[in-house]
C-alpha cells in the first residue's frame, strides 16, 4: 500500500487562482497551504498544478513567468519531477504550427479510479495520471440498501474495469468517491444525510481502502461537479462558481475564491433543504415546500402522477403501472415532444430558479452550472431558471453570470473525484521524491 499523505480536502484547485504572499513576497499562484511544506516543495506542488490544470500544456519558460521564478528553479524541480517519472516533455498542441515543447504528467505512471454515487446511480471512471478516462461502468441502484451492499458494487465495479483495461489492480494508486449528502470535513462518513439511511457515519473510506488496499477519499457529490467542471469543464478557471446536482436529491457544490466552501461542519450547499413554500408537501428531511420536494426528481414523477390521475393528454399514461413513473420517464417524454412533461420540467426549474436566485445574491458567483441527469434537456430547462434569477435577483449580482448546463454531463462529479484521487496521488509522489533525495544526502 502506498505511503499517503490525506488530502486538504480540494488542493489542487487553488493553484492558478489564489493570490498570496510567502516571505514578504507576493506569488501570483499559491495553494499549498499544509504548514510542513517548505518553499521549495511549494513551489513543486504549484507546479505540478500548474502542469495539470493548464490546457494543452505548459512550458518551462511560462512556468516561470506565472510562478516568477528562475529559468534555474524551474529547472531544478522539473528535473526532480522527471527523475520521479511524474512529468515528461512533449511538443506542444496549439493550433498555430508553432509547436513549443511543453511539460505534461506522465500519463502511464499510474491510474486512478472515480466513483460517483447519487441516489439512483453509481458511475464508475478509470482514468490514467493524465485525468483521461479509460473506461466507465453505470450501475442502477438504490442507495437506501446501505453502504455495505453498494460499496461491494464499487469494489465489483473497480475490479471489473481492470480486468476489462488489462491494467494491473497493483496499477490502481488512489479512488475518489462522492456521495449525495453531507461528508463530515476530511472524516470520510456522511452525517445525517436526508436521502440516504443506513449511511449516518459509516466510515466508507476505510471500509474501501481495507478491500482495495488503496488509499480513498470521500467528498460531497455535488462538491465534486464543481471541481470536475473546474478542472475539465464548463467553468475551467473560475473563481466562484455553483454547481448544482439535479437528481432525486438537489446539492450544490460552491467554489468561492477558489476554495470548496465546505461550512462549519462539512453541509454547505444543501439547496435542497432551502425552503421554497412554506405550506408545500413534505420534504424527505421532515420540513415543507423544500426546493427538493418541490423540483427534486420524486416531486417530479409525483407531478406526473397527478396530471395522468387528472386526465391531462400525456405520453406519459403509456407507462403502467403509474405508480413506476421515474423522473428520467418525464425527462425522456420531454425530449420526445410531450407537453406535459415539458411543464412539468419548466415549472422544476421556475423553483430551481427561486432557489438560485437567493445564491446568487448571497455569493455572486460567475457561473451557476447545472448538472445531474435533468441536465440533458437543456434550454427546456435552463429558460425558466435562466428568466426567475433574472427577475428575482439583484442586478448587480446578475448581470456577469452566465447559466448554463454541465460541460462533463453526466461524468461532473466522476471527473471531481478523478481530480480529488489524482491530488492525492500525485503530490505524495513529488514528497517521497524529495526524501529520497534527503536521504541520498545524508
Ligand atoms: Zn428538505
Amino acid at each position: 500500500m502506498l505511503k499517503y499523505v490525506k488530502p486538504l480536502d480540494n488542493y489542487g484547485i487553488n493553484v492558478i487562482l489564489i493570490e498570496a504572499s510567502t516571505q514578504g513576497k507576493k506569488l501570483n499562484n499559491f495553494y499549498w497551504s499544509d504548514s510542513r511544506q517548505n518553499v521549495k516543495n511549494f513551489n513543486k506542488h504549484a507546479i505540478i498544478d500548474l502542469i495539470r490544470f493548464t490546457p494543452n500544456g505548459i512550458s518551462r519558460i511560462e512556468l516561470a513567468r506565472v510562478l516568477g521564478l528562475t529559468r534555474a528553479a524551474i529547472t531544478a524541480t522539473i528535473n526532480d519531477l522527471q527523475e520521479a517519472d511524474l512529468v515528461h516533455e512533449v511538443k506542444g498542441k496549439h493550433p498555430a504550427g508553432r509547436k513549443p515543447i511543453v511539460l505534461e504528467i506522465n500519463p502511464k505512471r499510474g491510474y486512478v479510479v472515480g466513483v460517483d454515487i447519487g441516489a439512483t446511480h453509481i458511475t464508475a471512471l478509470l482514468a490514467d495520471y493524465s485525468a483521461l478516462v479509460l473506461d466507465e461502468i453505470d450501475a442502477s441502484i438504490d442507495i437506501s440498501e446501505g453502504p455495505h451492499k453498494i460499496l461491494d458494487m464499487v469494489i465489483e465495479m473497480t475490479k471489473e474495469m481492470t480486468r476489462r483495461t488489462g491494467i494491473s489492480e497493483s496499477s490502481i494508486h488512489a479512488m475518489g468517491i462522492g456521495v449525495p449528502g453531507p461528508v463530515v470535513a476530511g472524516g470520510g462518513m456522511v452525517s445525517g444525510p436526508p436521502i440516504m439511511p443506513g449511511w449516518d457515519k459509516f466510515p466508507i473510506d476505510t471500509y474501501l481502502e481495507k478491500a482495495l488496499g488503496i488509499p480513498v477519499t470521500v467528498s460531497n457529490d455535488a462538491e465534486l461537479g464543481a471541481i470536475g467542471e473546474w478542472a475539465y469543464g464548463a467553468g475551467r478557471g473560475e473563481r466562484n462558481l455553483v454547481y448544482i446536482k439535479v437528481g432525486r436529491g438537489i446539492g450544490a457544490g460552491l467554489l468561492v475564491e477558489g476554495q470548496i466552501y465546505h461550512g462549519a461542519t462539512g453541509s454547505a450547499g444543501e439547496i435542497g433543504h432551502i425552503t421554497i413554500d412554506e405550506n408545500g408537501p413534505l420534504c424527505s428531511c421532515g420540513n415543507r415546500g423544500c426546493l427538493e420536494a418541490l423540483a427534486g426528481g420524486n416531486a417530479v414523477a409525483k407531478s406526473a402522477i397527478a396530471r395522468i390521475k387528472r386526465g391531462d393528454r400525456t405520453t406519459l399514461s403509456a407507462i403502467a403501472p403509474i405508480s413506476s413513473i421515474r423522473s428520467e420517464d418525464v425527462i425522456d417524454e420531454a425530449c420526445r415532444g410531450d407537453l406535459v412533461s415539458q411543464q412539468i420540467l419548466i415549472d422544476a426549474g421556475r423553483h430551481l430558479g427561486t432557489a438560485i436566485a437567493g445564491l446568487v445574491n448571497l455569493f455572486n458567483p460567475n457561473i451557476v452550472i447545472i448538472g445531474g441527469n435533468v441536465s440533458r434537456i437543456g434550454d427546456l430547462l435552463l429558460e425558466p431558471i435562466r428568466k426567475t434569477v433574472q427577475d428575482r435577483s439583484l442586478k448587480m449580482a446578475s448581470s456577469n453570470l452566465r447559466i448554463s448546463t454541465a460541460l462533463l454531463g453526466k461524468r461532473s462529479s466522476g471527473m471531481g473525484a478523478i481530480v480529488q484521487a489524482l491530488n492525492m496521488v500525485i503530490h505524495n509522489f513529488a514528497d517521497i521524491s524529495d526524501e529520497r533525495r534527503l536521504t541520498k544526502a545524508e
